[in-house]
C-alpha cells in the first residue's frame, strides 16, 4: 500500500465521472498500471474488474478513495448505481437485472455486451476525457448538450469499450496518453461518425431531454417526470422489447404517432440488452405514447396493450399510481 494520508496524487471525481472511470484516472495518475494499483490498494484477493463496480461497489472500497483522495464520502457514492436509487429503480441490489442500468457481462476481465456508452463529442471536447456514470444508463440514448447519439461502441473494429484495459498486458506501457481511445484498434473512440438526433412531437424531445438533463445534475425528476412515470415508461420499454407484445403495440404506436416499424435485429430481448438504434427507436415509441394518458387508454381500449401488463411486477405505490392515471 502506499503510505501516507493521501495518494501522492489524488484526483476528485470530474463531474458524472463513474468509480471505475475514477480508478483508472487515480492508478495513472500515480504512475502505476491499473491492475497493480488495484492489488496493492484494495488487495488481489478482491478483482475489480471481475465484477460491474460502477454498480455494486463494497462500502470500503468507497472508503478507501474516499479517505486516500480527500473526497466526501458522498460524493464518492455517487460515482455508482446508489446516486439513482428512488430515482430510476427502487432499490439498488447486485442479483439480475436492475432497471435501466446496462449490465456488464464479465468473462475474465473483458466485459462482453454494449453497455458503456459515450458522447464521441464530450470525449473530443474533455480536457481530460473521462467516462460518465449516467452513460451506463439504458434510456441515456442522447446526449443533451451535443444532441447527438451516443455511441456504445467503437466505430473502427466494433469492440466494446474497456477504458481499464488500455495498458492491460502492454508490459513496456504504463501510461496512458488518453482513455479517448479503442483498448483493441487504438483509434480513438470520439473519430466515431456524428448523429444527430431529432425527436418529435414537441413534448416528447422535451420531457426526455429534461429527464437526461436532470440525470446529468443528479437530481430528483419532478412532476411529470417523477419516478412513477418513469417506471411506467419502462413497462413501455418492456413490452416494445418483448416478441410477443411488441407488434400489436408497436403497430398501434406507429399508426397513430407516425413513426416507421422498428426494425430490431433480435425479436426479443430485454431492453437494457439492445443496442443503442434500438433502444433509442423503442425509447421513441414509449414516450410518444406516454406524454398524454389518452393515448395509453385508447391503446387499451383498441386492445393494444392489456392493462394488467402494465402494472405487473411494480411494487404497490406505483401499481395504484398507474391505476389511478388510467382511470381518472
Ligand atoms: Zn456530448
Ligand atoms: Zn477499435
Amino acid at each position: 500500500m502506499i503510505s501516507g494520508k493521501y495518494w501522492p496524487a489524488h484526483p476528485h471525481p470530474l463531474p458524472g465521472e463513474s468509480l471505475s472511470c475514477w480508478i483508472v484516472r487515480t492508478a495513472h495518475a500515480n504512475g502505476l498500471k491499473v491492475q497493480t494499483f488495484c492489488d496493492r490498494e484494495f488487495g488481489k484477493d478482491f478483482q475489480i474488474w471481475n465484477r460491474d463496480i460502477d454498480r455494486n461497489a463494497p462500502e470500503w472500497l468507497l472508503a478507501i478513495m474516499s479517505d486516500k483522495t480527500g473526497t466526501p464520502i458522498k460524493q464518492v457514492r455517487n460515482t455508482t448505481a446508489r446516486l439513482y436509487e428512488k430515482r430510476l429503480f427502487p432499490k439498488l441490489h447486485s442479483a439480475s437485472q436492475l432497471r435501466w442500468f446496462m449490465a456488464l457481462k464479465k468473462k475474465h476481465r473483458t466485459h462482453k455486451g454494449y453497455a458503456q456508452q459515450y458522447c464521441p463529442l464530450c470525449l473530443k471536447e474533455d480536457d481530460e476525457p473521462y467516462f460518465r456514470l449516467q452513460w451506463r444508463l439504458a434510456l441515456y440514448t442522447f446526449c443533451t448538450k451535443h444532441r447527438i447519439l451516443m455511441a456504445d461502441r467503437c466505430y473502427h473494429c466494433g469492440g466494446e469499450v474497456e477504458f481499464h484495459r488500455l495498458e492491460l498486458g502492454k508490459a513496456n506501457q504504463v501510461k496512458v496518453e488518453t482513455l479517448d481511445c479503442c483498448w483493441i484498434c487504438n483509434k480513438p473512440l470520439s473519430s466515431a461518425p456524428i448523429q444527430n438526433v431529432n425527436l418529435y412531437p414537441k413534448l416528447v424531445d422535451q420531457r426526455w431531454s429534461n429527464l437526461l438533463e436532470s440525470i446529468d445534475r443528479q437530481l430528483y425528476p419532478a412532476g411529470a417526470l417523477r419516478y412513477q412515470n418513469i417506471t411506467l415508461l419502462h413497462q413501455f420499454c418492456r413490452l416494445l422489447s418483448s416478441g410477443r407484445y411488441r407488434p400489436r403495440l408497436s403497430k398501434h404506436i406507429c399508426t397513430s404517432g407516425h413513426y416507421s416499424q422498428p426494425e430490431l435485429k433480435i425479436d426479443s430481448v430485454i431492453f437494457e440488452q439492445r443496442d443503442i438504434i434500438e433502444r433509442h427507436t423503442l425509447l421513441q415509441l414509449a414516450w410518444w405514447i406516454m406524454t398524454n394518458r389518452n393515448r395509453i387508454k385508447t391503446a387499451i381500449h383498441r386492445k393494444a396493450v392489456r392493462v394488467n401488463l402494465l402494472y405487473r411486477d411494480l411494487d404497490p405505490d406505483t401499481k395504484r399510481y398507474v391505476i389511478g392515471l388510467l382511470t381518472h
